[in-house]
């Protein structure tokens, strides 16, 4: 295959992104809108110059970058001089205290991207990546496959970029995700279906209109976007690797990608070489890579989800496979946990850091803590846990679970009262439940 030409580039700075490559084969392919090898029909990667990145960058030309995904330029698929910056990215890395002793642990970390710009998850990472890379590629619309967060960032980003915007949703998510998609005024088309069948109908769609949907036919671009989760954490633990991360699982991605960005940054020499372990958080309701990791195979098979984990619930994950390899090359698990469970994770992390999460990372801290309690995670590890979306998306799941304000008059009396019955049995046995 020849490569594409590049359309436009950095002066001064040499493309640092080569060709697409198949995960399998190594089959090589131009740096067009492909997402599967014809020969292999394994998934198409990004594949990189070290050499060029490591000539282009350094620790300090790093850290006087822009306060955004857009500092690891040189390590993100685009060629734009000015990529679409929406702020996306940089977000708090939280060293717990409260947390951690709830646990037993003495280095855990909070990565938190519920409060990620523009919408508040970390798909404005990919999305932002995706749509600059859309831009170059010469797409006028764009779309995508979701459960509920890349809608509302494909719109988000599509409005401040000037696309057009069609996003396909499953018609049973809830109300904060169709109407964080909805205010940008994007079509959105309400799937009566799961996130699988969606996706499926988005490839043939995909096929016929020639649209860039940012996690089908723009996949290789768009899921290089979470290496900055990985390069994000290396920077703000003073260039270092932690021993341990917890992430959740959809398609698999993004933690397949956090482990790409972490060796990315060995290889050009940003940080030392060092194993970190990767272990990975599904709802049981949506399990099909936890199930292939506790049963010892190294293929998924496709579940139909049910679980209030909307947000990751993908019964056929894309790269499940690379999930399951990593987790197992690295000393890492894959778990899940219950509904319930996720609903006291949710209420956990709120009560002991102060950050809302969304289901997704309700699923996240509550895996954390049962891979804790069975020992699978030393106290001293340096631990990062992935905490993915924003709580106000997802108050269905919580509604029933945090009780009611105390209704009172404007009067002293009556605040004196409604204290008292706060301080009584109710409330207590609310605390109990989080022991
Ligand atoms: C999409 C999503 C994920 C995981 O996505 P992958 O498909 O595994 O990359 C995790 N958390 C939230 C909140 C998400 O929206």
């Amino acid at each position: 295959m020849t490569q594409a030409t590049q359309t436009q580039t950095t002066p001064g700075l040499a493309p640092t992104f080569t060709h697409l490559v198949s995960k399998e084969g190594g089959v090589k392919y131009p740096l067009k809108a492909l997402h599967v090898c014809e020969e292999t029909f394994s998934p198409l990667e990004v594949a990189y110059d070290y050499d060029a990145i490591r000539a282009q960058v350094s620790r300090e030309t790093i850290e006087a970058g822009p306060n955004s995904i857009w500092r690891y330029k040189a390590f993100l698929p685009v060629n734009s001089e000015n990529p679409i910056d929406v702020g996306t990215g940089m977000t708090p890395l939280v060293k717990s205290t409260r947390l951690a002793r709830r646990l037993g642990l003495n280095n855990l970390y909070i990565k938190n991207d519920a409060v990620n710009m523009p919408t508040l998850s970390f798909k404005d990472r990919v999305v932002s990546v995706a749509l600059t890379r859309a831009k170059e590629l010469g797409f006028t619309t764009v779309s995508c496959a979701s459960t509920g967060n890349l809608a509302n960032s494909t719109a988000a980003i599509a409005a401040h970029a000037g696309l057009d915007c069609c996003v396909f949703i499953p018609s049973d998510l809830e109300a904060g995700k169709v109407l964080g998609t909805l205010i940008y005024n994007p079509t959105v088309m309400a799937v009566k279906g799961n996130y699988d069948q969606v996706n499926r109908l988005c490839c043939e769609v995909g096929n016929t209109y020639g649209w860039g949907f940012v996690n089908i036919n723009l996949r290789p671009y768009y899921s290089e976007g979470s290496k900055t989760l990985g390069f994000e954490v290396a920077e703000q633990l003073g260039w270092k690797l932690p021993d341990h991360v917890v992430a959740p699982l959809a398609s698999g991605s993004l933690y397949t990608k956090i482990y790409k960005g972490f060796q990315e940054f060995i290889k050009t020499g940003l940080v030392e070489d060092k194993a970190v372990r990767f272990s990975g958080a599904q709802a049981e309701g949506c399990s099909p890579i936890a199930s292939a990791f506790k049963e010892g195979r190294d293929f998924v098979t496709p579940v139909k989800p049910n679980t209030i984990a909307k947000s990751i619930a993908i019964g056929n994950p894309a790269d499940g496979y690379y999930a399951l390899d990593i987790a197992r090359k690295t000393n890492g698990n894959i778990e899940s946990v219950t509904d319930a469970e996720i609903v006291e994770g949710i209420k956990l992390l709120a009560e002991t850091e102060g950050i809302f999460t969304e289901t997704a990372g309700g699923t996240t801290v509550a895996v954390l803590k049962k891979l804790v309690e069975a020992g699978k995670i030393d106290p001293d590890e340096t631990t990062v846990v992935y905490i993915t979306g924003n709580g106000l998306k997802t108050q269905e799941a919580v509604q029933e679970y945090i009780g009611q304000p105390l209704t009172i008059e404007p009067k002293l009396d009556s605040f004196e009262r409604a204290l008292e019955r706060s301080r009584t049995l109710d409330r207590l046995d609310w605390q109990q439940v989080l022991v």
